[in-house]
Protein backbone atom coordinates (compact mmCIF):
# COMPACT_ATOMS: atom_id res chain seq x y z
CA UNK A 1 0.00 0.00 0.00
CA UNK A 2 0.92 3.67 -0.59
CA UNK A 3 -0.27 6.95 0.50
CA UNK A 4 -1.22 8.65 -2.51
CA UNK A 5 -2.54 12.07 -3.69
CA UNK A 6 -6.28 11.68 -5.53
CA UNK A 7 -5.73 12.46 -9.36
CA UNK A 8 -8.99 14.49 -8.90
CA UNK A 9 -9.65 15.97 -5.44
CA UNK A 10 -6.29 16.11 -4.18
CA UNK A 11 -7.53 14.75 -1.08
CA UNK A 12 -4.82 12.08 0.67
CA UNK A 13 -5.71 8.44 0.66
CA UNK A 14 -4.12 4.93 1.14
CA UNK A 15 -4.41 2.92 -2.02
CA UNK A 16 -2.20 1.70 -5.33
CA UNK A 17 -4.92 3.52 -7.62
CA UNK A 18 -4.57 6.81 -8.65
CA UNK A 19 -7.95 8.60 -7.41
CA UNK A 20 -9.31 8.34 -3.55
CA UNK A 21 -12.35 6.02 -3.25
CA UNK A 22 -14.59 9.13 -2.69
CA UNK A 23 -13.45 9.81 -6.66
CA UNK A 24 -13.19 6.43 -7.93
CA UNK A 25 -16.98 5.51 -8.72
CA UNK A 26 -16.75 8.68 -10.58
CA UNK A 27 -14.12 7.61 -12.31
CA UNK A 28 -15.27 4.89 -13.30
CA UNK A 29 -18.83 5.96 -14.35
CA UNK A 30 -16.81 8.67 -16.85
CA UNK A 31 -14.27 5.47 -17.93
CA UNK A 32 -17.42 3.79 -18.78
CA UNK A 33 -18.69 6.60 -20.36
CA UNK A 34 -15.60 7.28 -22.85
CA UNK A 35 -15.51 4.08 -23.37
CA UNK A 36 -19.08 3.88 -24.95
CA UNK A 37 -18.95 7.18 -26.77
CA UNK A 38 -15.80 5.68 -28.22
CA UNK A 39 -17.47 2.32 -29.21
CA UNK A 40 -20.17 4.29 -31.18
CA UNK A 41 -18.41 7.10 -32.37
CA UNK A 42 -15.08 8.17 -34.68
CA UNK A 43 -12.63 9.47 -32.26
CA UNK A 44 -12.69 13.32 -32.56
CA UNK A 45 -9.80 14.87 -33.92
CA UNK A 46 -9.29 16.91 -30.67
CA UNK A 47 -9.33 16.36 -27.30
CA UNK A 48 -11.09 19.73 -26.36
CA UNK A 49 -14.14 18.40 -29.02
CA UNK A 50 -13.58 14.52 -27.01
CA UNK A 51 -14.57 16.35 -23.89
CA UNK A 52 -17.62 18.06 -24.49
CA UNK A 53 -18.99 15.13 -26.71
CA UNK A 54 -18.12 13.05 -23.56
CA UNK A 55 -19.15 15.41 -20.87
CA UNK A 56 -15.66 14.67 -19.13
CA UNK A 57 -12.74 16.82 -18.34
CA UNK A 58 -9.66 17.63 -20.82
CA UNK A 59 -7.73 17.44 -17.50
CA UNK A 60 -9.59 13.85 -16.33
CA UNK A 61 -9.57 12.56 -20.64
CA UNK A 62 -5.46 12.73 -20.00
CA UNK A 63 -5.35 10.92 -16.98
CA UNK A 64 -7.41 8.67 -18.65
CA UNK A 65 -6.19 8.40 -21.84
CA UNK A 66 -2.97 7.60 -20.79
CA UNK A 67 -4.00 3.71 -19.63
CA UNK A 68 -3.35 0.74 -22.29
CA UNK A 69 -7.25 0.48 -23.65
CA UNK A 70 -6.57 4.02 -24.96
CA UNK A 71 -3.54 4.27 -26.44
CA UNK A 72 -4.82 4.01 -30.47
CA UNK A 73 -6.65 7.35 -29.50
CA UNK A 74 -4.27 9.08 -27.28
CA UNK A 75 -1.99 8.61 -30.28
CA UNK A 76 -4.26 9.59 -32.70
CA UNK A 77 -4.74 12.84 -30.37
CA UNK A 78 -0.82 13.13 -30.15
CA UNK A 79 -1.32 13.05 -26.22
CA UNK A 80 1.85 11.85 -25.06
CA UNK A 81 1.61 8.68 -22.23
CA UNK A 82 4.54 9.65 -20.53
CA UNK A 83 4.29 13.20 -20.38
CA UNK A 84 0.55 12.58 -19.20
CA UNK A 85 1.82 11.13 -16.48
CA UNK A 86 4.13 13.00 -15.33
CA UNK A 87 2.05 16.11 -15.49
CA UNK A 88 1.59 18.31 -12.82
CA UNK A 89 -1.59 19.60 -11.18
ZN1 LIG B 1 -10.61 12.18 -4.67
Amino acid sequence: MEFNKCKRCGAFFVSNSCVCPNCEPKDNLELSKLKGFLAENDCPNSIETLASNTGISVKNLNRFLTQEDFLPVASKLEINPIKGINVKL
